[in-house]
């Protein structure tokens, strides 16, 4: 298939180009390097660095795309509570242009980001795409509103369309990983102890109802999410706009994930416990069933060693 990746030179981004690339697709990244890095786009894809917004109608209407795939978006919680409005334009704004985009070239799939985030505080887990949706950040709000706006074009305009929510990705591949210029994710950061470019990981809260106290989280290796990507492409009918959680279905604690690194690193990782951090749900855990028995998806690396251990050879062969 010809395919348009936006937020191709991110970390998921780059992860499935290069996955599409090695499946013998051809991969047209856009990129406005807000956040991205260009040699993050993997080689053999044809890379337009600007933001997709002002060249999808252009590239949509003059290529003959089989499908879209929508990473390109702001992901940071913090950020999201206190600047809404630019994750209402950048997110929500943009990706109505770029539905409208897609509508008028005739453009026939999407496969969108989605994250656990549209679930908010669950009531209970492993979380199914029947729980709630109570987002409690503008992150997790805007993402659920492009859902909604998904479902509506694909039941009126014929769009084959697939969510994919999130829960927490790790890991690296091909040489791909993850290193954001403002990293907030627990791996990476405590991965950062490792190489010392971090004196300590602070331990967001120890009495959290959970066996060590510390919070549970469903980490899912990003070579499987890429996975999950292409399946939704195949799989996907005009008409119809599926939602899927993608996770390991097994959670980790942030100390279970800290001690994974000291295993996979060799040496002690300093932490310090601290407060909690505002916002956080003490456990989130995927259920990943729908996803199981309608995609074929089957996650290869489902251990935290796995995952850590791709993430850190990333790391090292960085920093
Ligand atoms: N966390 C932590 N210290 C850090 C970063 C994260 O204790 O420096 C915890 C955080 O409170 C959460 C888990 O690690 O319980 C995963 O956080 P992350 O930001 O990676 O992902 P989130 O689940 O918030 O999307």
């Amino acid at each position: 298939m010809k395919l348009l990746v936006t937020g191709g030179a991110g970390y998921v981004g780059s992860v499935c180009a290069a996955v599409l690339l090695e499946q013998g697709h051809e991969v047209v990244v856009v990129d406005d390097l807000s956040t991205g890095n260009a040699d993050a786009v993997p080689a053999g894809a044809q890379f337009v660095e600007a933001d997709m917004v002002e060249v999808a109608p252009d590239l949509l209407g003059a290529g003959a795309f089989d499908g879209v795939l929508h990473f390109a978006a702001k992901s940071l919680v913090g950020e999201s509570v206190a600047e809404p409005e630019k994750y209402w334009r950048g997110n929500v704004v943009k990706t109505l242009e770029l539905l409208e985009a897609m509508r008028a070239a005739g453009t026939p799939r999407l496969v969108f980001s989605s994250t656990a985030a549209t679930y908010g505080e669950p009531e209970s887990v492993p979380i199914t795409e029947e729980a709630p949706t109570r987002p409690t950040n503008a992150y997790g709000a805007t993402k659920l509103a492009i859902d909604h706006a998904i479902t509506s074009y694909a039941t009126a305009h014929g769009l084959a369309a697939t969510s994919l929510r999130y829960f927490n990705v790790a890991g690296a591949y091909a040489g791909f990983g993850e290193r954001h210029a403002t990293e907030t994710h627990l791996i990476p950061l405590v991965l950062q102890v490792a190489t010392g470019r971090r004196p300590e990981i602070l331990v967001f809260g120890t009495d959290w109802p959970t066996p060590d106290g510390t919070c549970i989280r469903d980490y899912i290796h990003v070579r499987d999410l890429a996975d999950a990507h292409l399946l939704a492409l195949q799989t996907s009918k005009p008409g119809e706009h599926r939602i899927y959680n993608l996770g390991n279905g097994t959670g980790f604690s942030v100390r279970e994930v800290i001690a994974s690194c000291e295993r996979i690193t060799g040496g002690p990782i300093a932490a310090r416990d601290v407060e909690r951090r505002a916002g956080d749900p003490a456990v989130l855990i995927a259920s990943s069933d729908k996803a199981v028995t309608e995609l074929g998806w089957k996650p290869q690396h489902t251990t935290i060693d796995e995952i850590v251990a791709d993430a850190w050879e990333f790391t090292r062969s960085r920093f």
